[in-house]
C-alpha cells in the first residue's frame, strides 16, 4: 500500500517517451525537473538512491555569495554567486531566509581590520548593494560565550540560509504538484545508455533497487546531474567531455545550541574557515574540507575529522566540546570542476566553485559539473536553454511557479524534539519515503537532531523507532524489528565507532 504511487509511476515510465531524462536527483538534478516540467516538457528523473541523498544532504545550507573565494580574486564567481544568491532569496522566499553572518578573526590588528571591511565592502559591492551594508563590531552579544581572548571584534555581513534542510529543499522541487506531470523514481540507478539513430531516442536501462527488476525507458534528451558520480556516469555511457570532477569531503559535528546561539558565526583555522550555524537543536561546527582519490573515501567522517573540529571548538569556544556531546556527525563529498588534464594537488579552496554545462558535440547529451544549493536555478536554466535546442516541447507549459505550502504536510511528534516532524504515514504516501533511513534523515532532521541517527543516547528510542518502521513493513512487527536492528548497526559502525576512537 505504502509505495503504491511508487510503482504506479516505475510502469508508467516502462511505457513512455521521455523529451528528458535526468539523472540524480540531487539539488542540480530536482531543481532542473521542476523547471523543464513548467516548461511543458515531459520529464523522467531517477536516482539510484533517495532523492537528495548525495552530497546535496550534507552542505552547510548557506545560499551565499562565495566571499571566501575572493582570497583567490575570482571576482567572476563571487559575482556571479551573489547574484544567484539574491534571485533566490527574491523568488523562493518559503525556502529561503535572508541571515546576517557574523566573521569573528582570530585578531583583529589595524590592518587586519582595514582588510577585511575593504574585502567585505568588495563582496557588497559585487552584490550590487542588494544586502546589507557590511560593518565592524567590537562589542556584541556572542562574545561572551566565545574562547579566545583574541576575539575583539567581529564583522556583520549578509547572506541567506534555507529554512528546514538541504535535503528537504531538493524534495520541495519534486514532490506533489511541484512534479508538473513528470516521473520522478527514487532508488532506480542507471545503468547503460544507448543512443538509437533510426528514433533519435535513448534507451536507458534503469535498475531498480529496490526489487532488483530492470526497466527500460525512453528520451530524446539525456541530463547527467549525478554529482560526484558524473564522470562514473559519463563513462558507462561512452560520454567524454573536457572536464572532470575533483573531490573535496566535508564534515560536521552537531552538538546542542546553547540560546545565545541564534545565527552563523565564522572563524579562521591556519588555512581556511570553520562555521558555527544554528540549526534547530544544534550547532553545526564545520565543515573540514579534504581531498579525495575517491568517493569511497568520503562517504564516512574519521575519527581524525572529528579530532580537528573539537580542537578548533576548542580554540574557538568558551563551553568545552566532548565527544560525548556530539549529536550527530554530518558528511559529504563536494564535486569541484577542473580541465580533463588536471593533476594538481592544490588545496580544494583554491578550486573554483564555478559549474560547467557541457553538451555532447554528437549526442542529446548534457553533463552538469559542479553547481551548488546557490546556484541551482541559473543552473537549471542555463541547462533548459540548451535543452530547447535538443528537444522540441510537446505539451503547453504549467503557469503555476513551484509551491511548497501545495500539500499541507501532517505533523507528528519525535521523542526529545521540541518542533514537530511531518508525519511518517504522510511522507510515505506523498513524497516517496522507501525506507525508515529516507524518514529520518531526509524526510525529517530526526537522526541529525536526535542523538546517534535518532536513537537516543542510551537508545530510548528504540520503540518509537519500531512503531515508525511498522509503516513501512507494511505491518509486521517481525520485519520493522529487523530493520531497526539494521539501523541500529550502521548507527553504530558510523556514529559510535568513529567517536569511541576520538581523542
Ligand atoms: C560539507 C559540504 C558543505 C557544503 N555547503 C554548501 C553550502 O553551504 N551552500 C551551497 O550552495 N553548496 C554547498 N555545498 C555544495 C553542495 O552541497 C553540492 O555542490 C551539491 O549538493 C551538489 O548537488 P548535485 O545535485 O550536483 O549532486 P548530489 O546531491 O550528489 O546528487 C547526485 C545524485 O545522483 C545520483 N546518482 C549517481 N549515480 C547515479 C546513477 N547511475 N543513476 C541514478 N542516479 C545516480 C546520486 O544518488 C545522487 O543523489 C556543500 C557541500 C559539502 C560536501
Amino acid at each position: 500500500v505504502s509505495q503504491q504511487q511508487r510503482v504506479i509511476d516505475l510502469e508508467a515510465a516502462r511505457g513512455e517517451v521521455f523529451d528528458v531524462a535526468i539523472i540524480g536527483g540531487g539539488v542540480n538534478g530536482a531543481c532542473l525537473f521542476n523547471h523543464l516540467g513548467r516548461m511543458g516538457y515531459r520529464v523522467l528523473l531517477v536516482d539510484k538512491g533517495d532523492f537528495g541523498g548525495g552530497s546535496s544532504q550534507a552542505s552547510a545550507m548557506m545560499v551565499w555569495g562565495g566571499l571566501l573565494y575572493l582570497k583567490n580574486f575570482d571576482v567572476a564567481t563571487v559575482a556571479r554567486f551573489s547574484r544567484d544568491r539574491d534571485a533566490m532569496i527574491r523568488d523562493l522566499g518559503c525556502q529561503v531566509s535572508p541571515s546576517s553572518f557574523r566573521y569573528v578573526p582570530s585578531r583583529v590588528g589595524r590592518m587586519k581590520k582595514q582588510v577585511t571591511i575593504l574585502g567585505l565592502y568588495l563582496y557588497w559591492i559585487l552584490g550590487l548593494f542588494r544586502q546589507q551594508r557590511p560593518r565592524f563590531e567590537g562589542s556584541y552579544r556572542e562574545k561572551e560565550f566565545l574562547g579566545n581572548p583574541r576575539h575583539d571584534g567581529s564583522f556583520l555581513y549578509q547572506e541567506a540560509v534555507l529554512n528546514g534542510s538541504d535535503s528537504r529543499f531538493v524534495l520541495g522541487w519534486i514532490a506533489g504538484r511541484n512534479s508538473h506531470g513528470g516521473i520522478a523514481l527514487n532508488y532506480c540507478g542507471l545503468d547503460t545508455a544507448q543512443f538509437h539513430r533510426g528514433d533519435k531516442c535513448w534507451r536507458l536501462q534503469v535498475v531498480d533497487r529496490i526489487d532488483g527488476r530492470s526497466l527500460e525507458a525512453r528520451s530524446r534528451c539525456i541530463v547527467n546531474c549525478s554529482g560526484v558520480w558524473t564522470d562514473a556516469v559519463n563513462r558507462q555511457c561512452g560520454i567524454k567531455t573536457p572536464y572532470k570532477h575533483v573531490y573535496s569531503k566535508g564534515v560536521f559535528i552537531g552538538f546542542e545550541r546553547e540560546s545565545w546561539h541564534n545565527s552563523p558565526l565564522i572563524f579562521d583555522t591556519t588555512e581556511d574557515v570553520l562555521s558555527l550555524i544554528p540549526w534547530g537543536p544544534v550547532s553545526l561546527w564545520g565543515p573540514t574540507e579534504t581531498s579525495l582519490s575517491t568517493i569511497e573515501n568520503g562517504i564516512n567522517p574519521e575519527p581524525e575529522d572529528v579530532n580537528f573540529l573539537l580542537e578548533w571548538a576548542d580554540r574557538h569556544l568558551k563551553r568545552k566540546i566532548r565527544a560525548s556531546d556530539v549529536v550527530s556527525l554530518r558528511c559529504g563529498v563536494r564535486p569541484l570542476v577542473v580541465e580533463k588534464n588536471y593533476s594538481e594537488n592544490r588545496y580544494p579552496l583554491e578550486l573554483s566553485r564555478r559549474h560547467r554545462i557541457v553538451r555532447d558535440p554528437e549526442k542529446p547529451w548534457i553533463s552538469v559539473y559542479g553547481g551548488k544549493f546557490t546556484s541551482c536555478v541559473s543552473v537549471a536554466q542555463k541547462t533548459a536553454e540548451q535543452i530547447k535546442k535538443l528537444a522540441p516541447r510537446r505539451r503547453n507549459p504549467f503557469a503555476a511557479p513551484p509551491d511548497a505550502a501545495a500539500d499541507p504536510t501532517e505533523w507528528e511528534a519525535f521523542p526529545g524534539l521540541r518542533r514537530q516532524v511531518p508525519s511518517v504515514k504522510w511522507c510515505i504516501e506523498r513524497e516517496r519515503c522507501v525506507k525508515i533511513e529516507d524518514y529520518l534523515r531526509r524526510r525529517t532532521n530526526i537522526s541529525q537532531w536526535a542523538p546517534r541517527g535518532g536513537l537516543g543516547k542510551n537508545g530510548e528510542n528504540i520503540r518509537h523507532l519500531e512503531r515508525l518502521a511498522l509503516h513501512f513493513a507494511d505491518g509486521d512487527s517481525s520485519r520493522a524489528g529487523s530493520m531497526i536492528r539494521d539501523y541500529r548497526r550502521d548507527v553504530e559502525r558510523r556514529f559510535d565507532a568513529v567517536l569511541a576512537e576520538v581523542k
